[in-house]
């Protein structure tokens, strides 16, 4: 599989939802640990409100799903953490050089995720390092920019991307925080990762699961 059509990017979003709602409580721990404890709340919120979208939409085309997810995670979530997941789908789409694009190669959905990680970083001026999910998304942006040739399938480059994301996640463990309200619980921060970074890797998770169901499918009709 050489390309992430609508379809697939519908179910690589709703299952990177899925990862968030059934991970919610380990994300609130977390968030209590190092920070105010909203976050699995607040990633909860806005993927259930991504869901009842997604759900009631019919999509040709991939720009109008990421679109959509941006704002229901803006509008739903609110606060910090939904501004800037939302920022990775509203952001991503400034890569898109037309409209209504009905696929993504491999290679132009790096560049949806590179443009989503600027987005991020040019709003909320997190740097590798600072204990956020920017430590988890560049990795994973990394990762799969690396295994985005055009002999590599849309498989091996989720695979990468979230294989990039966990070794951020585990990265995060040993730093300590500097921004928002993680900097006041300084001597908490070691060996707990990042509440965001956590939640990053869960979506790219999403993402290769979904890649790997679309993918078995797709062979068993073609058997039949
Ligand atoms: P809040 O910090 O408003 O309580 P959440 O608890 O939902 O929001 O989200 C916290 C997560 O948001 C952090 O774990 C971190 O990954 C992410 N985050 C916070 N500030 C930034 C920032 N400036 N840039 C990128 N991510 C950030
Ligand atoms: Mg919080």
């Amino acid at each position: 599989m050489k390309t992430i059509n609508a379809m697939l990017f519908k179910m690589m979003v709703l299952k990177a939802g899925e990862n968030i709602l059934y991970n919610e409580p380990y994300l609130t721990e977390v968030d209590q640990i190092i920070g105010d404890g909203d976050h699995g709340i607040g990633m909860k919120r806005g993927f259930l409100s991504v869901q009842k979208k997604l759900a009631k939409t019919e999509y040709q085309y991939v720009d109008d799903i990421a679109n959509d997810v941006g704002l229901e995670l803006i509008k739903s979530m609110g606060g910090a953490s939904g501004i800037i997941f939302g920022s990775l789908f509203i952001g991503g789409l400034r890569s898109f050089k037309k409209k209504k694009v009905t696929e993504l190669t491999l290679n132009e959905f790096v560049c949806f995720l590179f443009a989503g990680e600027k987005a991020i970083t040019t709003r909320g001026k997190a740097k590798i390092g600072d204990k956020t999910m920017v430590d988890a998304l560049v990795p994973a942006n990394e990762s799969i920019s690396k295994n985005a040739s055009a002999t590599k399938t849309v498989l091996e480059g989720l695979a990468a991307a979230y294989k990039g994301a966990l070794s951020g996640v585990e990265d995060t463990k040993n730093i300590m925080a500097k921004l928002g309200r993680a900097k006041n619980f300084k001597d908490k921060n070691y060996g707990v990762p990042d509440p965001g970074a956590v939640s990053t890797s869960l979506m790219f998770k999403g993402f290769y699961e979904a890649a790997l169901e679309y993918q078995t499918e797709v062979e068993e009709l073609k058997g039949n």
